[in-house]
This record gives structure tokens, sequence and C-alpha cells, in this order.
């Protein structure tokens, strides 16, 4: 994965080919999580209808198939209620073999990791990058995880370029501004879709509105980005599971494979959620005190084979709104919508605190509610430790997500923050010596403060 910085323009491609890339893919390891339990039809994802501006025509074009007959046709009216099929339990790799842990860039795991310093790599990773159990070679295969669609297949606009067979891609959409590089979209009858990027080629007869099976080679292996087909970094797949067909940040911000915040805000979810689900319940909502020292990992599914998201530190509270045996499903806040995780309770790690005071988002909407670094100060001054390119942006919490206060004052609210934000006091766009943990304010206006006697369910 490579990505380049926005202030950069054109000149980013020389970055691509200058720089010895210090990781050659999936770089740091962080990752993020927000279990999807409202999965919608394929055909009434309405956040589909949003589409970039590079993809919309693609998606209107395959709108017809998807909204059609297909999909009950082919995997059956049944299939698209099969708990099994909406946890992604037909989801498999998308290359051969099992992933190795004995090479730590593919095991699958990079999910939402970011550099904190890197100006290339600072932001957050959408997808898992992944070799072959035979290496990162150019020319594995590469297969689609699940039964689907295609909704579009991107190629480079290297003269090199065609499918693997060698026969001409020019009849395969340009994708000569996204460092995915020839690219492949699925769309799944879970109302997901895969992307698999960064390919040598696509598969002959791998085209859009294509029916696929789950195993069916899509393509191969490679290194692609940009206009080229061969980029300097390890071939491999970039592979995502997204809510929207379409190539890209859905912030439009022209590039690829990362997004300022946690990827789950984005509509992105961790393929390792649906390469190994797992099951869970809801609980009513519960504060939950820190304990483990430093800090508590916060995963993307309730094991610590899944993906790391960002970490609770000692003392801090969260709310829990689901279990999965000893694990607790945490509200986390995001910039571009609601976001979760998971934490291991236990001795020693977290444990319910019933004595804390919850408070609930409720009215903020769809642009969510700021957290500000005091009572009214300028919202702008809250930044992320590891993306102080977006230092104007801010971190937010949205309606139905419950955080513990331990203050208030005029009105607004204090509450905990992962250690994945910080705060400035200073109102400057600095990136801060120390990532959190920290704390932010919130008005009261958009919150509901909870009393204590509705925190246990039953009660
Ligand atoms: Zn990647």
């Amino acid at each position: 994965m490579v990505k380049c910085l926005r202030s950069v323009g054109n000149a980013c491609l020389l970055l691509l080919f200058l720089a010895s890339l210090p990781c050659l893919f999936g770089c740091g390891g962080r990752s993020s999580a927000s279990q999807d339990k409202t999965l919608k039809p394929v055909a009434d994802n309405p956040a589909d209808a949003k589409g970039s501006k590079g993809t919309a025509k693609q998606f209107t074009a395959t709108r017809t198939l998807l909204d059609g007959t297909w999909l009950s046709s082919h995997l059956g009216a049944a299939t698209k209620r099969n708990p099994a099929v909406e946890k992604g339990a037909s989801f498999r790799w998308p290359v051969d073999g099992s992933i190795s842990e004995s090479n730590p860039s593919a095991t699958g795991n990079d999910y939402s990791t970011y550099e904190p310093n890197d100006p290339i790599f600072g932001e957050y990773h959408t997808g898992i990058d992944i070799c072959p159990a035979a290496g990162c070679l150019a020319g594995q295969p590469a297969y689609a995880s699940a039964d689907g669609v295609v909704q579009s297949v991107f190629a480079v606009s290297d003269p090199a370029q065609t499918l693997c067979d060698g026969s001409p891609a020019s009849s395969l959409s340009d994708n000569g501004n996204s460092n995915l590089g020839n690219a492949v979209i699925i769309a799944h009858a879970n109302g997901k879709f895969t992307v698999y990027g960064h390919l040598d080629c696509a598969w002959p007869g791998i085209s859009a509105g294509v029916q696929v099976s789950r195993g069916e080679r899509i393509g191969n292996v490679g290194h692609s980005c940009f206009h080229y087909r061969q980029c300097q970094f390890m071939p491999h797949v970039h592979f995502e599971v997204k809510d929207r067909g379409v190539l890209g940040d859905p912030t439009g911000k022209g590039y690829s494979g990362y997004t300022p915040d946690l990827p789950d805000g984005y509509g992105y979810h961790d393929p390792r959620i649906y390469l190994f689900p797992f099951s869970a319940k809801s609980i009513s909502p519960i504060a939950l005190k820190i304990v483990a020292s430093p800090n508590l990992p916060v995963r993307t599914g309730p094991d610590t084979s899944y993906a790391f998201l960002t970490s609770v530190a000692s003392g801090q509270e969260s709310v829990a709104f689901a279990t999965s045996e000893s694990w607790y499903q945490i509200y986390l806040p995001n910039v571009s919508g609601p976001t979760s995780g998971w934490v291991q309770g236990g001795s020693g790690r977290a444990s319910p605190d019933l004595g804390a005071t919850q408070i609930e988002v409720t009215g903020a909407g769809g642009s969510g509610l700021l957290i500000h670094p005091s009572p009214g100060a300028d919202a702008k001054s809250v930044h992320w430790d590891q993306t102080f390119l977006n230092c104007g942006a801010a971190v937010k919490i949205w309606d139905g997500q419950r955080f513990v206060t331990f203050a208030s004052q005029n009105g607004w609210y204090q509450l905990f923050l992962p250690v994945n934000y910080s705060l400035s006091s200073s109102g400057d766009c600095e990136e801060p010596t120390e990532p959190g943990p920290s704390v932010g304010w919130s008005s009261g206006a958009s919150l509901n403060v909870l009393p204590h006697t509705a925190r246990l369910g039953g009660r």
C-alpha cells in the first residue's frame, strides 16, 4: 500500500519510485472493528448511491443487475437470511494457502494500521495486505472471497498492461488515479463489497456484471499502482471488505487504501471478521473500568488474533453493549461515523463499574457531536496524534453511542477518549509529543445523562 500526501498532488508519483519504502505493505499495526449487525440488501444500500465521482457511472450500470433477480436466483432467497452467510462464514482468503504467521506482513493483521510519524503512511489502512503461502510473488492466483457479482474492474494505463492471458486490457476502466492499481470489486449477497487491489492483471472474463463463485480466480497477485503495472513494493493483494462498491477513500480525497481515522467510520470492515466470524450477544450497556496497566488493547473482534485498533488506558472507562465470552464490545469515537471495538474483560483487565454515570448521544443527527478540548473551546483544536495532516478535523461521537462521564461544567460533560486521540489546548496544528490517553468535553444539548437506575438491565 502506498499513499501520497494530498498536498503534494502529482508529485507524489515521484515519491513512489524515489522512496525506498520502509514497509512494503501493511505498515504499522493498528486495527478497527465494529461489528456490522445491520446488514442491508445490496440493492437497498443507501450509501451506495453516494458513490465517488470516478465510479458513479459504473455503479449505475451494474445497479440494474443488483436490483434484478440475480442474487435471489443465484444464491436463493433463503441464503440472504442465512446468519452464517451474513456473518461471513462463506468468505475465504483471496489467495492460496493459510496465512503464514512467520511472515508478519502476511498475517492479514494490518487492518487500520498507521505510522504516526510517516507522512506517507500516517493514516489508517483500510484493508489487509496478504500473500499466498507460496510467497509474495507476482503471478500467484487471486480468488473471489465469496459468491457475488463483479461490480467493476480497473486496469492501469501502463502500455504493458494486459489481461492475465496476455490479451488487451483496454476494455477495462482506467485506474491511473488510485494506488490500488489493477483492482476488482465484487458485490456480495450480505450487502458487502470486497476489493482486491494491486493485481498484476485481471483474469480473462472477469468484468462488470459477471457472476463469480467463491474461490473463482479473478486475477493474479501483483504490485500495480496508479498508472503502473509494476510499482516499487512487494507484490501482494490489498483486500477490503466495505459497505460501498467503489474504489477509494469515501471522503473523496482522491486516493485509496487509507482513511483519516479508524476505517469503520467510513464503511470499511476488518476482513478477518468475515474470514473468522464469531458470535456475540447484546447486553444492556454497562460501564467498564479499565484496570490493565498501562492500557488495554481494543481489537476488531473478541480474540487476540483479531486486528489491533487502539487502546484504552488504565483508570479510564468505556461503555460495553455486547459480549462474546470474556470480551466486551465498547463504543468508540470517530470523526466520520460511529465505531466500536472489543476489549477483554476479567481480572487485571477491565471490570464492570456499576457506579459510573453514562451519557448517551441523542439528537446530534448525521453530523455527529464534536468533542472539544474544554467546554466551549474551538473544536478545531482537537486533532489526532497520528494524523497530524488532518488537524483541522475533529473527533466526534454519534447518536446512540454511550460513554462514561465523570465531570460536568456549564452544561458540558467530560468523557474519556481512547489513546489514539489527543486534544490540543493551544489550538495549533501540531502533532502531540505523546499520544493520549485524553479526555474531552461535549455539549449536553445533544447528550442524555442516564440515571443510574438505567445502567443495569432488568432493574
Ligand atoms: Zn494495503
